[in-house]
């Protein structure tokens, strides 16, 4: 599960330069290729940038990418800077006016337009601007869940009342602002995470139902169809990946009963959670009321990962033989074993009740599967425990 050169600088890194995010960027880029490969080579992907921002890692897909999508002001101008000339697409809900004109004055041209609201705002800023290349709207729909899905998912982000763009009753009414520089260039959906190929696949053929339909009602051209990002990470099984191939052969089919439309996918987590590891150590175990807690260099504040969405973050215990201390090992012996961080709230727990063979202070662990939704989405300042390093092995 760890790789081999992740594996070796966990070894190598002193105790008082633990806890460190470590990122093998050649494993990365295998997944990537792999992904692509899968998928129909006229499926555009763009990686969803809130997943994993770090530019070594934007780097890292560049190569294997039609594009990214980021959702704020803040993430467009860090991926202009990291990866200059690539295609973004700016999603969102909320978008401010200020972070629609550096859209347009950074050359985005393809806006996923979340209400009708942002639509009236961005045709006056558009039309107000110099310089007369069209600007690229899709209009991102919460459609109603499709057939055979989202019970299972994770994360359910349409479907029903949300916040995320538009009710598909209220899309008729951007028809008629569809006109001056505002091109509509398609549908977006982006509607559950965590779904296996065959529910992605049936929201998919719902979006481009959908859009084909809101085409012929309205007289329009819909030549692209976004159907989002979500593909399941499962980390209670950290070997199994979302099945791309069968996914691509789904998508391939579902292209052929549309043709002249392009699909696109945005994938985030599927993409990057897999080359991160958190690695710390053990700085103290204790057994408390019959059970045992290992307390880790580091905790939550760092990898909130676990606590978000509700699992054990998967971990390999990286053994240290070296005990210079006078008194005895603190230890635990095949048993159960919580591993929680430094903060002083019960809520910092990375794993709960896992069963180790052994597991001594002193020891390293490495939590895998932390490369997306973890350093980016934690609270760091809690506390104020120093922040960990960051290595990107290529
Ligand atoms: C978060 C998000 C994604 C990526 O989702 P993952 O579950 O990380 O694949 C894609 N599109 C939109 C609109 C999002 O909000």
């Amino acid at each position: 599960m760890i790789t081999p050169p992740v594996a070796a600088l966990a070894a190598r890194l002193p105790a008082g330069r633990l806890p460190a995010y470590v990122h093998d960027l050649a494993a990365l880029d295998g997944h990537a290729a792999a992904v692509r490969a899968a998928l129909p080579r006229a499926v555009e992907l763009y990686y969803a940038v809130k997943a994993n921002p770090a530019a070594e890692i934007l780097a890292a897909l560049a190569p294997h990418v039609s594009g990214f999508e980021v959702s704020s002001g803040g993430e467009l101008a860090h991926v202009r800077a990291s990866v200059p000339g690539l295609p973004l697409a700016f999603g969102g809900p909320g978008k401010t006016e200020e972070e629609l004109l550096l859209a347009l004055d950074a050359g985005v041209r393809r806006f996923h337009v979340e209400s009708e609201r942002e639509l009236r705002l961005l045709a006056a800023l558009a039309d107000g601007r110099p310089g007369g290349a069209p600007v690229d709207v899709l209009l991102r729909v919460n459609l109603p869940a499709a057939p055979g899905d989202p019970g299972g998912a994770a994360l359910t982000m349409g479907g029903g009342p949300s916040p995320f763009g538009l009710d598909p009753r209220a899309a008729a009414a951007c028809v008629p602002l569809l006109r001056g520089r505002l091109r509509l260039r398609g549908v977006h959906a982006h509607l559950a995470s965590g779904l296996d190929a065959p529910s992605q696949l049936a929201v998919a053929a719902a979006v481009a139902g959908w859009a084909r339909e809101f085409g012929d009602r309205h007289g329009l051209a819909v030549p692209e169809v976004c159907v989002g990002g979500g593909m399941a990470v499962d980390y209670t099984r950290p070997r199994s990946r979302f099945d791309w191939t069968a996914y691509g052969q789904g998508l391939a089919a579902l292209a052929a009963e549309h043709p002249g439309v392009t699909f696109r996918v945005e994938p985030g987590r599927s993409l990057t959670a897999y080359c991160g590891w958190y690695v710390t150590e053990v700085v103290d175990l204790k057994h408390s009321h019959g059970e045992a807690f290992a307390v880790l260099r580091g905790g939550t504040h760092h990898l909130r990962t676990p606590v978000a969405k509700g699992h054990d973050q998967p971990f390999t215990v990286l053994p240290v033989d070296v005990w210079e201390h006078p008194w005895p090992r603190p230890a635990a012996l095949d048993e159960p074993v919580t591993l929680t961080g430094q903060l002083c709230t019960p809520k910092d727990v990375l794993a709960r009740r896992v069963p180790v063979a052994e597991l001594r202070a002193g020891d390293r662990v490495a939590f895998a599967m932390a490369g997306a939704y973890a350093w980016n989405i934690s609270h760091h300042a809690f506390l104020m425990h120093p922040a960990p390093e960051f290595h990107f092995l290529a």
